[in-house]
């Protein structure tokens, strides 16, 4: 049985303590690794690497930092179908799904480590008396990037380029549910030791990571529970922290869109990675008048997803990463059910191994059940008939999250008032992308932080001033 190892300073080391968590494939239940649980001695070894790396890797010029990152990107593409095969064996994916994403990844880190060539990390500024303000944006130092299993490349890769570009260097712990594919991205490391390493392991290794003395950023994406402690404990120590948390996104549907594509977009918004994407679409509110046609459509189009192990051409959904997610997704159908809601499709778990789970289209569903109030992180769309497009706006606002949202309208004023959904991001008529400007911030307990464009190079340095008088003291 393969045993994964951390990098640390380009050297890949067992751990110090002789804890292992399985490596489960959720298709076929089988093991097939074994991840170090972590401790407080392999991440201090890691971070340690970290802070030795980081006065060279900053003293690079910029062009240099980012030529690396480039390469090091293109070295990942040209692995991109054995990480999607990788990604698939550890929480499920299709690997045609996982190749999508890991393209995108790709090109992001790409992407947003050139934003470094056009980012003022250093600039004066002339005053009529003659004195002089010079604004200088230094490196943080050593910062930690924690990600979940859902998207595991694509996760690493999101959060890396600014930081790196910046001159600061990394030490990452990937989900110790899906570690295979972040080891594999790290044989493939074309930087020099030290400048971006790899912890294993669960809590054990995140807790002591996020309130190290000497990280000076934690960039993590999980679930809101642990991203809270991750944020008191990066508080306590006055240090940053960017918090990517979980949604329960609205979508608005208006009367005056065309049902059946609509609810072909929502299908794909609701089920692909088997609805464990925090920008899931969660909770539907359809105008009344196009309801009826929306919900044959989209219970139709719930029946193309078809279930079964990610490696087999034509599977549409994989199983859920693991059985407590599979009970979550129980949970909130039972819940919903027997508060009087109506399960519209008729798919059924498959008997035997794997965490499966159908594309399942609820109606009759209210704000009093689960599948309308928690992350659900599963394969359902939950759907509300509402009167006018203004009720649906305004339920969709009502939340405690705010991570996405999504509306489909042809009416300009409604496009104009799509905005008033308290969310980082907000697509109308699209699901998912934007440019290269695209700048959010997560409401709610959805998460904390600007991202995106130059915000993420805001967080990922530190200003300072210089002023200079016109002329000595005399
Ligand atoms: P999780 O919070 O259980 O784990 C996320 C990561 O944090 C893992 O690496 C885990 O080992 C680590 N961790 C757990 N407890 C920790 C602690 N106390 N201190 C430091 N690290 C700790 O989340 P998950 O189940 O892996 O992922 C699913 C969640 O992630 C969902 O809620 C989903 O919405 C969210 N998510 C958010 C985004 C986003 O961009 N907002 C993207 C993907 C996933």
């Amino acid at each position: 049985m393969n045993t994964l190892q951390h990098l640390t300073g380009g050297v890949w080391e067992d751990s110090f303590e002789d804890t292992l968590l399985d490596v489960v494939d959720p298709a076929t239940e089988e093991v097939v690794a074994r991840v170090p649980g972590g401790c407080r001695a392999d991440v201090d070894r890691a971070v340690a690497a970290a802070v030795r790396a980081q006065p060279a890797w900053a003293a690079l010029p910029v062009t240099e930092r980012v030529a690396r990152i480039s390469a090091w990107a293109d070295a990942i593409a040209a692995h991109a179908d054995e990480l999607a095969g990788l990604e698939c064996r550890e929480m499920g994916k299709p690997v045609g799904v996982g190749r999508m994403f890991i393209d995108g990844a790709v090109a992001g880190l790409k992407a947003s480590a050139a934003q470094a060539l056009s980012y003022a990390f250093e600039e004066t500024v002339s005053h009529p008396d003659g004195s002089a303000t010079r604004i200088v944006r230094h490196p943080l130092g050593a910062t930690a990037v924690i990600t979940p299993w859902n998207f595991p490349v694509a996760m690493v890769l999101g959060a890396l380029g600014p930081l790196l570009a910046a001159g600061n260097t990394v030490v990452v712990k990937p989900s110790e549910r899906s570690p295979l594919s972040a080891v594999r991205l790290f044989e493939l490391l074309d930087l020099p030791p030290g400048v971006v390493n790899l912890v294993l392991g669960d809590a054990r290794a995140g807790a002591p990571l996020a309130e190290h003395a000497d990280i000076q950023l934690v960039h993590f994406t999980g679930s809101v529970a642990a991203g809270k402690k991750v944020g008191a404990e990066t508080g306590a120590l006055l240090h940053r922290a960017v918090l990517e948390l979980g949604g329960k996104d609205p979508v608005v549907v208006d009367a005056d869109v065309d049902p059946v594509a609509t609810a072909t977009a929502v299908a794909f918004g609701a089920f692909i990675n088997t609805g464990q994407i925090c920008t899931s679409m969660e909770r539907i509110y359809v105008h009344q008048d196009i309801a009826d046609e929306f919900v044959e459509a989209l219970v139709e189009a719930a029946g193309t997803y078809t279930i079964g192990d990610g490696r087999d051409a034509g599977v549409m959904m994989g199983p859920l990463v693991d059985e407590r997610q599979r009970d979550t997704v129980r949970r909130h159908v039972a819940d919903a059910v027997e508060r009087g809601a109506t399960v519209r499709t008729e798919g059924v778990e498959p008997a035997g191994k794997g965490f499966f789970y159908p594309a399942t289209v609820l109606t009759g569903v209210d704000e009093s059940m689960l599948v309308m109030t928690e992350e659900t992180f599963g394969p359902l769309a939950p759907v509300v008939v509402v009167p006018s497009f203004e009720e649906g706006l305004e339920r969709a606002a009502r939340s405690r999250f705010g991570l996405a949202a999504t509306v489909y309208t042809r009416d300009p004023g409604h496009v104009a008032a799509a905005a008033r959904i308290p969310a980082g991001v907000v697509w109308v008529n699209q699901w998912q992308g934007g440019g290269p400007e695209r700048l959010y911030e997560p409401a709610g307990d959805s998460g904390l932080g600007a991202t995106g464009a130059s915000a993420a190079y805001d967080a990922a340095t530190r200003p300072s001033c210089v002023h200079i008088a016109a002329e000595p003291a005399s």
